[in-house]
C-alpha cells in the first residue's frame, strides 16, 4: 500500500474543491482563523509517518479533546463512569439541550457537550491538579508533543458559553454534576482550548489503533476492552448527528472538532489527522470528511 502517492492525490483534488461551508464563528477567536489552511498527517503502526500540506500548523482542537478527556476519566473511574454517561448515539447537535431533561441529566454519550461536561466534573473532583494532571496524562500519549491549552480560545468561548452554561446548570439540576457549575465550565473551555498540529494529533490518537498502547515504547495508555469500547465509541458518535454517515462515508472510528480538525484510526493499522476549518451544517470539516472518504475509497481500508 503506497500510502504517500494516496495521500498526495486525495490532498491535491480536495484541495481544489471549492470552499464549503463556514468558521466556527460563534467562538469569536476562532472566526480569525485562515480558512484555507489544508493539512493532513498519518502515523502507521509500522512507523511510517507523512504529512503534505498545513500539517505542523497549530489549530484549536475543541471537541477531539473530548475523546482524551473521557481516556483519562475512564482510566481512573473504570466501568462505573457508565452510571453518568450513556453510550448512545444522540443524533442531535453537539450542544443540543432537547435530550437531557428526558434522560434526566445522564448526557446520551461522552462526545457530546452535556457528556464532556460530565467528564470534566468526573476530572475535577478526582484529580488533584486537574489541568496540569490532564496535560501530563496527554503527554504520557506523546512525551514529544507541545499540546497546550490557549488561554485566548478559552476566554473566548467563556464569554459566549450561554448553551454550555444551560448544559452545566441543567445537568447539576438532576445531581450528575459534583462541583460548582462555574468551575466545571471553566476547566470544559480549557480542555476544549487544547492546540496541536495534525502531525501531533495522528502521533497521540495512534495508541487506539495499537490495542491501548503507545507505539515507541509500548506504554499502556488505557486497557485492551476500554481501548476496543472507545473505538466503538468514536464510531457511533464522534461526528455528533453526522456519526452514521460518517461511518457509511469514510468507515473509520474518529471525532471532529470546530476548530476544523478530525482525527480518525484504523486498529491495527495507523491514525490519521486532517484539518481545514470551515465546516459543514453538522459543525464538522467539510474538507477533513472529503479528504478521509476519498482516503479510504482509494486505500479499500475501511474497518468494514
Ligand atoms: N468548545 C466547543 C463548544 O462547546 C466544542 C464544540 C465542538 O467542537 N463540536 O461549543
Amino acid at each position: 500500500m503506497n500510502f504517500k502517492i494516496i495521500i498526495n492525490e486525495v490532498f491535491e483534488r480536495v484541495e481544489a474543491l471549492p470552499q464549503k461551508g463556514e468558521l466556527a464563528t460563534y467562538i469569536p477567536q476562532l472566526a480569525q482563523v485562515n480558512s484555507s489552511k489544508f493539512g493532513v498527517h498519518l502515523s502507521t503502526i509500522h512507523g511510517l509517518n507523512y504529512g503534505i500540506g498545513d500539517y505542523n500548523d497549530r489549530f484549536s482542537i475543541q471537541s477531539i479533546s473530548k475523546v482524551l478527556s473521557l481516556s483519562l476519566a475512564y482510566k481512573l473511574v473504570g466501568e462505573s463512569i457508565w452510571q453518568r454517561l450513556g453510550v448512545e448515539p444522540s443524533g442531535t447537535a453537539f450542544n443540543s439541550l432537547v435530550q437531557l431533561e428526558a434522560d434526566k441529566g445522564i448526557p446520551r454519550n461522552p462526545f457530546i457537550n452535556a457528556g464532556a461536561i460530565v467528564v470534566a466534573d468526573i476530572l475535577l473532583s478526582t484529580l488533584k491538579n486537574p489541568r496540569k494532571d490532564f496535560l501530563e496524562f496527554i503527554h504520557t500519549m506523546s512525551p514529544h508533543s507541545n499540546v497546550n491549552y490557549s488561554k485566548k480560545v478559552a476566554e473566548s468561548e467563556k464569554k459566549i458559553g450561554f448553551r454550555n452554561t444551560a448544559l452545566c446548570n441543567l445537568i447539576k439540576s438532576f445531581g450528575n454534576i459534583e462541583n460548582k457549575p462555574n468551575k466545571v465550565l471553566d476547566f470544559y473551555f480549557d480542555i476544549c482550548s487544547l492546540e496541536t498540529n495534525c502531525k501531533e494529533l495522528s502521533d497521540l490518537f495512534l495508541f487506539f489503533a495499537n490495542e491501548g498502547c503507545t507505539n515507541i515504547d509500548q506504554n499502556r495508555i488505557l486497557t485492551k476492552s476500554q481501548t476496543k469500547r472507545m473505538n466503538a465509541l468514536m464510531q457511533t458518535c464522534g461526528f455528533y448527528d453526522e456519526s452514521g454517515e460518517f461511518a457509511f462515508k469514510v468507515g473509520l472510528p474518529g471525532k471532529s472538532g470546530v476548530g476544523g480538525g478530525i482525527v480518525a484510526l484504523h486498529p491495527g493499522k495507523y491514525s490519521i489527522a486532517v484539518w481545514s476549518p470551515k465546516l459543514n451544517a453538522k459543525g464538522n470539516s467539510y474538507k477533513g470528511i472529503k479528504f478521509l472518504e476519498e482516503f479510504t475509497s482509494k486505500t479499500e481500508m475501511s474497518i468494514f
